[in-house]
């Protein structure tokens, strides 16, 4: 019995293709849990796109879509010699942010294809304008591997992005760097063109995941099985705490629990008089000290009655609201991105 991801495949895909169509030079992003799908899923998608590369997060996702795709394969995270593989491979563009790590990667394998990934006002990852200087001249008198690049991860809000990105490529032009490809992340279609036009000599690829794989909500579906029913009076105890049932209703087992990311935020342990009543006034949790699920059914919110457990919730419905049979399926709210689904059904 499962946590199901319905997947409309025609919505799906034709979100993807107006994705392709507004940016052609994108980069898929396929990481974590595969923003719900699973990268092994995403891969395939993206072949079927017809990209030339396929943006993952770490190198440990590189077995999970290798297969699937055949392109060359972008590691998002960094470089560093404890964690990037031994082995060459030719189809990995590697992202380098120091200068070390530029020196450990063309002296571990001198054909490496790598970009190099300037700082942004992210603070994650990558050079200063005089790291990325020194880069440049290091490679200037070592000339090694294939410069793929100069990469920007820029964040998610703020006013446009623009200003930053075009003294960003300034430093990339007064690092030396041979103009090639900038590969970025976050920037509106606007920006994207703005930017295309003030560098012609560039090619713009931006990298993206959300908007590609989960831009259109309505091709998603979640559904949760109901396990099991039973009905309780006021006074009936159940649960792993033993707590009382407030009144008469129906204790719901649905599938779907803390391993597959359910309910993490739901607020927990509120137990002191003031705390429950601050989820009161929040509209957290009901008078009974029930939480609020992210499972609902015929369209109405239901309640935790205890919270989630590994695999399974306890949902109570009171006396009077309608109890689906054991086998039909509920509605739930998830983050895709931070949720395990039992299945993913494509159809
Ligand atoms: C995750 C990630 C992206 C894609 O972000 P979305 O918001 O999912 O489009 C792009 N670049 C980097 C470096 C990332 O880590």
């Amino acid at each position: 019995m499962s946590l199901t991801l319905y997947v409309d495949a025609a919505r799906f895909r034709a979100n993807q293709h107006r994705v392709l169509a507004l940016a052609p030079e994108v980069v898929p992003v396929a990481k974590g849990n595969g923003y719900g799908l699973g990268n092994a899923r995403l891969a395939t998608e993206a072949a079927s796109l017809g990209v030339d590369t396929l943006a993952v997060g770490t190198y440990a996702e590189l077995g999970e879509v290798s297969e699937h795709f055949p392109g060359s394969l972008l590691v998002l995270t960094p470089w560093r010699s404890f964690e990037a593989p031994q082995a060459p491979n030719p189809r990995v563009i590697h992202t380098v942010g120091r200068l070390e790590d530029l020196q450990g990667l063309l002296g571990r394998d001198p054909e490496a294809r790598f970009v190099l990934e300037r700082m942004t006002s992210m603070l994650r990852h990558g050079f200063s304008a005089r790291g990325l200087r020194e880069a440049g001249e290091w490679l200037d008198a070592n000339p090694a591997g294939t410069f793929e690049g100069v990469a920007f991860h820029l964040p998610m809000t703020g006013a446009s992005h623009l200003s930053e990105v075009q003294r960003l490529m300034t430093d990339a032009v007064a690092a030396g760097l041979p103009a090639t490809t900038i590969w970025v992340s976050h920037l509106t279609d606007a920006e994207l063109a703005s930017l295309g036009r003030s560098w012609p000599d560039y090619t713009i690829r931006p990298r993206i995941g959300t908007s590609l794989w989960l831009g259109d909500r309505d091709a998603f579906t979640v559904k949760a099985s109901v396990l099991d029913s039973h009905e309780v009076d006021r006074g009936d105890i159940f649960g792993y705490r033993g707590r009382s049932a407030p009144k008469s209703g129906t204790i719901l087992i649905v599938s779907g629990g803390t391993a597959h990311g359910i309910g993490l935020e739901a607020p927990t342990g509120a137990n002191t008089m003031k705390a429950r009543a601050s989820a009161i006034a929040r509209g957290g949790m009901d008078a009974a000290g029930f939480v609020r699920s992210p499972y609902s059914i015929g369209g109405k919110q239901r309640l935790f009655a205890e919270p989630p457990h590994m695999q399974a919730s306890m949902l109570f419905v009171p006396a009077g609201s309608p109890v689906p049979a054991v086998g039909e399926e509920i509605d739930v709210r998830v983050r895709y991105t931070a949720t395990s689904f039992d299945r993913v059904e494509i159809g």
